[in-house]
């Protein structure tokens, strides 16, 4: 078989400038993270399921005060329940337990959006993994004690 040498100039061009472009890139800056030896940076809108955040006058406590009105307003229904008790001096009950279903979540925000009392966020999460969709219902004030612990 003979080649052209318009088809062989063709040819070389187009290595070139696949070669540039390798070249190019083998002088830029490294953008791969190593993954999980290094964290990845999560930008601050990223939403990952919801948790309870800590109540302004006593951190150590969520500030869910299991009023339900969340749980009404969820459209996927995917706030299964949430349960709450009223200590002794304490003017509001206090929540003690939140489960979510994560795997019908759609993160539309607007249980957060209802809350009266802020006591909802999104988490940063993003590495959740798991074998069985029950491994995808959260307890958030269970999650929210185990952040206290950590931090
Ligand atoms: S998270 Fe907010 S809206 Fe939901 S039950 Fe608790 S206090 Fe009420
Ligand atoms: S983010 Fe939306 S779908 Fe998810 S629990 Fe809240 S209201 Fe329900």
């Amino acid at each position: 078989m003979t080649v052209s040498p318009s088809a062989f100039i063709k040819g070389a061009g187009s290595l070139l400038a696949g070669l540039g472009v390798t070249i190019r890139a083998f002088f830029q800056p490294v953008v791969t993270s190593q993954y999980p030896r290094q964290l990845l940076n999560i930008s601050p809108r990223f939403r990952s399921h919801t948790k309870l955040v800590a109540d302004r006058d006593n951190p150590d406590k969520n500030a869910c005060t299991a009023c339900q009105i969340c749980v009404k307003a969820c459209p996927s229904g995917s706030i299964v329940s949430v349960d709450g008790e009223k200590r002794e001096g304490e003017k509001r009950k206090t929540g003690t337990s939140y489960i979510l279903d994560f795997t019908t979540c759609s993160q539309c925000g607007i249980c957060v959006e209802v809350c009266p009392y802020d006591a909802l966020d999104f988490s940063a999460d993003f590495n959740l993994v798991g074998y069985k969709r029950e491994d995808f219902h959260f307890d958030l004030v269970r999650e929210f004690g185990k952040r206290k612990k950590t931090s």
